[in-house]
C-alpha cells in the first residue's frame, strides 16, 4: 500500500506546517470567514470552538462510500462544532450545539492509534477546518508512534484556498460536499454568501494537490471525492454543480449524488418561504434527472 503524505514528506516540514497553520489560528482566519478572533486568548469567532480538539464521537464507520470503508470501516471522528450554518444540518446537535468534550493532542493522537489498531482503512476527519491545528499536532504525535493508515478530510467545501495549500502533501483524501451553486441559497441556508465561488475554488486546490482518486485493491489511497447532497426543489442547482465538476474539475471525479436528505435542525421551525420544498424529501424524479445529467457528462465512478 502507497505510504500516506504525512510520512513521506519531510518532519521539518510537517513541523513548519504546523506552525504555519496554527499562525493562521489566532487571529483566525483558518477558514473564509477571517473572524480573526483571538482563540489562543480565549475568543471564539463563528465556529465557537476554542483551540483544544473538541471532539462528538468517533468509531469504524461502514456507512462511507465502498473505496473510503472498504471491508473493515473508517476510522471516523466527528469534531465539534462548524465553520457553516447549514439550517438543515444532518448532524445538527454536534455542528450548532457543541455536542461532544475537549479533550488533549495527545488524546487525539491515541484516537488515530485506537482506530488504526481496531483495522480501520483511514482516519476520517470529519469537519476539522476549525480545528486543524489540533488535529495536525495529534498527526505529528501519532506518526511518531506508528500511525500508517491514509488521512480523509472531509468537509462541507467551505475552505480557505491558502489554508488548504498547507495541507498539501499531508492530506490523503479530500472528501468534499458541494452544497450549494446559487449564492442566495449559499446566504439564506448556511450564512455563507460566497460558498459557490470558495467551494469551487477549494475544490479546484484540493485536485491541484491529489487528482481523482486512486484505489488499491479497491480501497482508496489518495485522491478526490467529491459529495453532493440533493436539495429538494433545487435540481437546477444541482445540475450547475455537476456540470461544473465535469467540466473543470475532472469527468475522473468519483462523484456521490445522495438522495438521502431529511428535514432536520432549524429547517423544521424557520424554514425561509420559498424554500418549503425542504419540509420533504427528495423525489425520485429528482435523483434521476441528477444522476442521468452527471452521466451525460461522463461522470460515472461512483455512480456504477
Ligand atoms: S475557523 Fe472559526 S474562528 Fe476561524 S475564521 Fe473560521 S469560523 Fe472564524
Amino acid at each position: 500500500m502507497t505510504s500516506p503524505g504525512y510520512l513521506t514528506i519531510s518532519r521539518e516540514l510537517l513541523i513548519s506546517r504546523i506552525h504555519a497553520i496554527e499562525e493562521r489560528s489566532s487571529p483566525c482566519i483558518l477558514c473564509p470567514r477571517h473572524c480573526r478572533a483571538l482563540r489562543s486568548d480565549g475568543e471564539y469567532g463563528f465556529c465557537r470552538i476554542g483551540i483544544h480538539p473538541h471532539v462528538a464521537s468517533f468509531g469504524q464507520h461502514f456507512g462511507e462510500e465502498q473505496p473510503i470503508s472498504g471491508t473493515k470501516g473508517s476510522g471516523t471522528i466527528f469534531f465539534t462544532g462548524c465553520t457553516m450554518g447549514c439550517m438543515f444540518c444532518q448532524n445538527y446537535e454536534i455542528s450548532h450545539e457543541r455536542m461532544g468534550r475537549e479533550i488533549t493532542e495527545q488524546d487525539l493522537a491515541n484516537i488515530y492509534l485506537h482506530l488504526q489498531a481496531q483495522g480501520c482503512h483511514n482516519i476520517n476527519l470529519v469537519t476539522p477546518t476549525h480545528q486543524l491545528p489540533a488535529i495536525l499536532k495529534a498527526l505529528l504525535i501519532a506518526s511518531d508512534t506508528g500511525l500508517h493508515i491514509p488521512i480523509v478530510y472531509n468537509t462541507g467545501g467551505y475552505e480557505d484556498p491558502d489554508t488548504l495549500q498547507l495541507l498539501e502533501g499531508i492530506i490523503d483524501i479530500y472528501m468534499p460536499d458541494f452544497k450549494f451553486a446559487d449564492e442566495r441559497t449559499g446566504s439564506i441556508l448556511a450564512h455563507t454568501p460566497d460558498y459557490p465561488q470558495i467551494c469551487k475554488a477549494a475544490l479546484s486546490e484540493m485536485h491541484r494537490q491529489v487528482g481523482d482518486l486512486a484505489l488499491e485493491n479497491g480501497i482508496a489511497t489518495h485522491g478526490l471525492l467529491i459529495r453532493h447532497l440533493l436539495l429538494p426543489g433545487r435540481s437546477e442547482e444541482s445540475e450547475k454543480i455537476i456540470r461544473f465538476i465535469a467540466d473543470q474539475i475532472s469527468p475522473n471525479t468519483w462523484l456521490n449524488i445522495m438522495d438521502q436528505y431529511r428535514p432536520a435542525g432549524d429547517i423544521r421551525r424557520t424554514c425561509p418561504d420559498d424554500f418549503s420544498d425542504l419540509l420533504r424529501r427528495v423525489s425520485p424524479e429528482e435523483v434521476a434527472r441528477a444522476i442521468r445529467i452527471a452521466k451525460e457528462r461522463g461522470l460515472i465512478r461512483g455512480l456504477e
